[in-house]
């Protein structure tokens, strides 16, 4: 049976990842209340305006049950604004979010002209080709806590995908191209995640 991924469905870019992970064989689920968090066995919580989504995700009751799902290991991935919805520093605003990620994070760090803008990057785990990575009003990881793994940077050195256990975002957004690597990425650390799980329940059984 294929895995089913949440898609946070609230505001921004989620049509999109429901169709990158039809894509892939996985069955997406948009999330739209707390309550259906459970039996999803990973979330995407997608690009948009992350003051929106850090208001909704509180006034939807969000917060604390999403928490404590990310903290006992299930895999999210953050686009864009979710990437800042799931940083722990935020240095230009002050939003509700989730904050689990160890990363200081700049929103609109390109400033108003440079709104958009695409380049060429090169993510090691994901081989030689390289990824056009779309950039739409983006923020910046400025630092990243010692257990973060850095996988990759724009040709000026600045972080734009990172990685802690459970916990991968991207500055850019691959749900807008027909590259899916970062989606198959995620869906295989999801794959993991439902493997430990089936060892975890048998254990108790
Ligand atoms: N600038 C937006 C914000 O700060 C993010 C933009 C996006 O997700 N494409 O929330």
């Amino acid at each position: 049976m294929s895995s089913k991924i949440g898609v946070l469905a609230l505001q921004g870019s989620f049509l999109e990842h429901i169709t990158a992970i039809k894509k892939l064989g996985a069955q997406p689920i948009p999330i739209k209340l707390p309550g259906q968090l459970n039996g999803i066995s990973g979330l995407i919580i997608p690009g948009g305006e992350s003051t929106t989504i850090g208001k909704l995700i509180k006034d939807y009751g969000f917060i604390t049950p999403l928490k404590n799902k990310i903290k006992m290991g299930l895999p999210v991935y953050g686009t864009c604004a979710g990437l800042i919805v799931l940083a722990k520093n935020i240095d230009n605003h002050i939003l509700p979010t989730l904050g689990v990620m160890g990363i200081s994070v700049r929103r609109n760090a390109f400033g108003r002209q440079l709104d958009s803008f695409e380049e060429d990057i090169y993510i090691e785990k994901f081989g030689d080709a390289p990824f056009r990575a779309i950039f739409i009003r983006a923020p910046i990881i400025q630092s990243v806590e010692p257990n973060v793994e850095v996988l990759a940077r724009l040709k000026d050195g600045r972080i734009v995908a990172a990685e802690e256990k459970n916990i991968l975002v991207t500055a850019f957004h691959p749900e807008l191209t027909d590259d899916l690597r970062v989606h198959r990425y995620f869906l295989d650390k999801v794959k993991i995640w439902v493997q430990i799980q089936k060892i975890n329940v048998s254990c108790i059984l």
